[in-house]
């Protein structure tokens, strides 16, 4: 079943090394990266039909980007190249935790740029699922191509997904970034948010503060603890997988994914299904978080199934 996810795609420069910061490392990993792209590929990884819509910069990253998405099978015919911006950059702090800062370089990068007619509605057009985060949201006119897009897919019968993806430096202040997040909820039948990113929304750790009336299912996810799946009449808490953890960039995206997956397999029996849904959507997150980078450590399908059938009884 096809997707089309919808928003920034940019590089990620990664430190060789754990635990020095992003100012004293000596050397960086280039990596593809950009949530909605992530999720993009983490689908297609699935076997779903993955389309991505964005935008990058006419240059060699921009290139890189396009080749990287489209070697794991994504359709980018609604990739625009642009040629007032650059691409985006962002330089990634890892603390010996394998948790994630950011630096970014975007001031205007390419994607901040599109424009509601640079969007490819054709291809949205037909599509099953629709899914963005709040990051396009940020600033104009990649809000106002955000929310054409969005609105697009909604009137065309697309279900909605959401992931607020919250990065607090990249608004103008805290009372922007709540507003704009905000926005999401109100068109998405599928959400994840992280539980810092629903106690800074809700003031608390209620997930059914975001609930709206067209919303079928949100996740919070817990990092290394797992995560808990809500419907409007049910709620699961899956524990997280014990592995190794080497580096998470990318693991919320992988959970995304196999969420989006989940969802679209169990149709009408979604709440039946639930325990097995997050079950999925933590293996993926769990795999992700063993392999450096977050393009190349999205699993495929057959790799979580393998996964899960090893690690029957194993939940941490
Ligand atoms: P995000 O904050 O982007 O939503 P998380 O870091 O919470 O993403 O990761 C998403 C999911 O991936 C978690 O709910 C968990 O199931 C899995 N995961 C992440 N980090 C780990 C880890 N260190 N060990 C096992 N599973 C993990």
């Amino acid at each position: 079943m096809s997707v089309v996810c919808f928003g920034e795609l940019l590089i990620d420069f990664v430190p060789t090394e754990k635990g020095v910061t992003v100012g004293a490392a000596a050397q960086f990993i280039k990596a593809a990266g950009g949530a909605p792209a992530n999720v993009a590929v983490a689908l297609s990884r699935l076997n779903h039909a993955a389309t991505f819509l964005g935008q990058v910069g006419d240059d060699p990253f921009g290139h890189f980007l396009a080749q990287t998405l489209q070697a794991s099978g994504v359709n980018i015919e609604g990739l625009r190249f642009s040629q007032e911006a650059l691409t985006a950059l962002a330089f990634v702090e890892l603390s010996d935790s394998a948790d994630r800062s950011f630096i970014f370089y975007r001031k205007p990068s390419a994607d901040m740029l599109m424009r509601p007619e640079d969007v490819a509605f054709d291809l949205i057009q037909g599509q099953r699922v629709f899914h963005f985060g709040s990051i396009s949201l940020i600033s104009e006119p990649g809000r106002s191509a955000t929310l054409a897009a969005v609105e697009y897919a909604r009137n065309n019968g697309l279900l909605i997904s959401y992931d607020p993806n919250l990065r607090m430096n990249l608004w103008p202040d805290r009372e922007a970034a709540h507003a704009g997040l905000m926005i999401g909820f109100d068109y998405a039948q599928v959400v994840k948010v992280s539980a810092e990113e629903l106690e800074f929304l809700t003031g608390g750790s209620d997930a059914m503060a975001l609930f709206r009336p067209q919303t079928l299912i949100l996740a919070v996810t817990h990092g290394a603890e797992g995560a808990a799946l809500h419907t409007r009449e049910e709620a699961v808490s899956v524990p997280a997988f014990a592995v190794n953890a080497v580096d998470t960039t990318g693991a919320g995206d992988a959970f995304m994914a196999a969420l989006i997956s989940g969802v679209l397999e169990a149709g009408e029996s979604l709440a039946d299904q639930l325990a097995e849904i997050g079950r999925f959507a933590c293996a993926a997150g769990a795999i992700t978080a063993t392999i450096k980078g977050a393009i190349p450590a999205l699993p495929t399908r057959q790799q979580i199934y393998g996964f899960l059938s090893r690690a029957v009884g194993d939940q941490a």
